[in-house]
């Protein structure tokens, strides 16, 4: 069978190599750290950083495909290894996702909404930004944030120097407090021909930043639900997307706002690995091989909840749970704040 690089050895990565490998493919890791979760399951890890270009090229030459599980991947090493190999999903995908200043432009360009938004690099554009879109407010740094790091409140003016210090001079984008009343994401998938598959919307529960649970069916309306998906087709097509995509959205009585758009599998889609036939994983090595995508179809209703640091001391407990099944990523260090695993309750399954 054919060899899928996948840039990144994270959970992601492990999760999408044991998909790939039900399907009779074999993984190539490329990750800079050492003993990436991946690594425990691919056929083979190249341990290098992004600036190695022979340990690129060599990569490369290996792989029928290229795919990856995080956006941060630097442009020079694309650079390296477009011209070898396929890149899916593509270039435009990462470069509009890297940067959310990019990504908001480009969402409210293709006519969605999103939270009022505005470029901060000093305390001039700073005044200026609030001004305009008023307190509460969130400044995020444009790039390279994730679990809610590289973000800053604003509760009123007075908090402006304080939130700047925060983020140490990154660029950096003001974004208006949306009162949603509840989170949701869509998991969508684009193939090689164009057609598009979406995992129902599952609704997203945050602590401290990072993803605590997720539960399907989210509370929508019909015409919510259809938005969501709509939504999420739109931007793939715009950018003649390949594999899947996380969209997370904002529910408000005016109607759903983008939040962020991830161009990979994302932790809120893992319920789909105990409540459809085919899961994320499968459905994005689907994509990237060219294979036909798996409908999307729910046949159950799930709770997925992550299993951060100290939560791992559950895990005897959880093991004892008949409609629970365990995920574990294999990490052999614990720390705060550090995903190390999810549990899927599959609370009905209809007959
Ligand atoms: P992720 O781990 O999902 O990539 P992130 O660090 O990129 O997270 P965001 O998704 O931008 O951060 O924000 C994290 C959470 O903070 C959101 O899910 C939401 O709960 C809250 N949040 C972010 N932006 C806003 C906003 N403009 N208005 C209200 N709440 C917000
Ligand atoms: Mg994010
Ligand atoms: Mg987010």
């Amino acid at each position: 069978g054919a060899v899928i690089g996948i840039l990144g050895g994270g959970q992601l990565g492990r999760m999408l190599s044991v998909a790939a490998s039900r399907l009779g493919f074999s993984t190539h890791i490329y990750e800079p750290g050492a003993n990436p979760p991946a690594g425990q399951v691919a056929a083979r890890v190249t341990t290098a950083g992004y600036d190695d270009v022979e340990a690129l090229r060599a990569f490369a030459e290996t792989v029928d495909v290229i795919t990856y599980e995080f956006e941060n991947i630097p442009a020079e090493a694309l650079d390296i290894l477009e011209p070898l190999r396929p890149i899916r999903p593509n270039r435009k995908a990462l470069k509009v996702s890297q940067d959310r200043l990019t990504e908001k432009a480009f969402l409210t360009d293709l006519g969605l909404r999103t939270a009022p938004f505005a470029a901060v690099d000093d305390d001039i554009d700073l005044a200026e930004a609030l001004e305009e879109i008023g307190a509460p407010a969130i400044l995020k740094t444009r790039r390279f944030g994730y679990d809610g790091k590289g973000q800053a409140r604003i509760m009123s003016a007075e908090d402006a120097p304080q939130a700047l210090a925060d983020m140490a001079g990154a660029p950096s984008i003001l974004e208006g407090f949306v009162t949603f009343s509840h989170e949701i994401s869509v998991i969508a998938a684009r193939g090689l021909s164009g057609d598009i598959a979406c995992f129902d919307p599952g609704e997203n529960m945050h602590e401290a930043g990072i993803l605590r649970r997720t539960t399907v069916p989210a509370r929508l309306s019909e015409a919510q639900r259809m938005d969501a998906v709509l939504l999420a087709a739109k931007i793939l097509n715009a950018l003649d997307y390949v594999g899947v995509m996380g969209v997370e959205l904002f529910v408000t009585p005016q109607g759903l706002l983008v939040n962020e758009i991830a161009p990979r599998v994302h932790n809120s889609g893992h319920w789909t690995q105990n409540g459809c036939a085919v899961d994320q994983f499968e459905q994005h090595i689907r994509a990237v091989t060219g294979w036909p995508l798996a409908d999307g179809q729910r046949h159950a209703d799930v709770v997925m909840e992550n299993l951060i640091g100290d939560d791992m001391d559950r895990v005897p407990d959880l093991a004892r749970q008949p409609d629970t099944a365990l995920h574990l990523y294999g990490k052999s260090e614990v720390k705060p704040g550090r995903k190390m695993g999810h549990v899927n309750r599959v609370i009905r399954a209809p007959r």
